[in-house]
């Protein structure tokens, strides 16, 4: 398996050469064909697997596909973490690959300015990396609406779940229409992520590394 049986275009094999990435990981070579297909997918790994661009790149990829992408507001992907730490490093990942897209990844998380982050969604970002609470806190001050969302990961959801943003979570997946993409890794499978699946993901692809 090689990045090339992907069909990604240039700009985005650019990216990835950039980046010294000579082929996918485990993960990616499992996860990259079923998420571009547009399949709901369960990854089930650990940190240093490669996961970050298991869903960064599709999301890529569903982002430029989308025609309508200069219409309506708010962001179309978002990618949820439990910690600013987490977020950070995504964001890295995200702005690295998105860039020659010119594409716009606002970061939400804690500890940054929220004026900032409100000027950056307002403005158009086409990605919003974010922590549950702050994202949540910035819909309610109608400062980011979801309304264009269609592309919806969760990061390490048993470590969310673990720091108690349950119904952040939940609050949240009630906010993104129902016929999204929808992407969940997390390292081990408690009940309560378990039934998270259930309830947020149509048919997953699951996938275990
Ligand atoms: P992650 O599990 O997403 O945090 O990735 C762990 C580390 O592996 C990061 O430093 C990535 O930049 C790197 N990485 C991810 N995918 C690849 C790849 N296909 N080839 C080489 N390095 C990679």
């Amino acid at each position: 398996k090689t990045f090339q049986h992907c069909g990604f275009d240039k700009l985005l094999m650019g990216a990835i050469a950039k980046a010294g990435y000579e082929k996918p990981t485990p993960i990616q070579a499992q996860a990259l064909p079923a998420a571009l297909s547009g399949r709901d997918v369960l990854g089930i790994a650990k940190t240093g697997s490669g996961k970050t661009a298991a869903f960064v790149l599709p999301m890529l990829v569903h982002i430029m596909d989308q025609a309508e992408l200069n219409k309506g507001e708010g962001p179309i992907g978002i990618i949820v973490a439990p910690t600013r730490e987490l977020s950070e490093q995504i964001h890295k990942e995200t702005r690295k690959f998105s860039k020659p897209y010119n594409l716009r990844v606002c970061a939400a998380f804690g500890g940054l300015s929220k004026y900032e982050q409100m000027k950056d969604l307002k403005a158009g970002s086409e990605v919003a990396v974010c922590t549950p609470g702050r994202m949540i806190d910035l819909i309610k001050t109608k400062a980011c609406t979801m309304l264009r969302a269609t592309y919806l990961v969760f990061d390490e959801a048993d470590r969310m779940f673990d720091m108690g943003f349950e119904p952040q979570v939940r609050s949240l997946i009630g906010q993104i229409r129902p016929d999204r993409q929808t992407l969940l890794f997390s390292a081990t499978m408690p009940n309560k992520v378990e039934r998270l699946v259930r309830d947020a993901l149509t048919s997953p692809v699951r996938i275990t590394v």
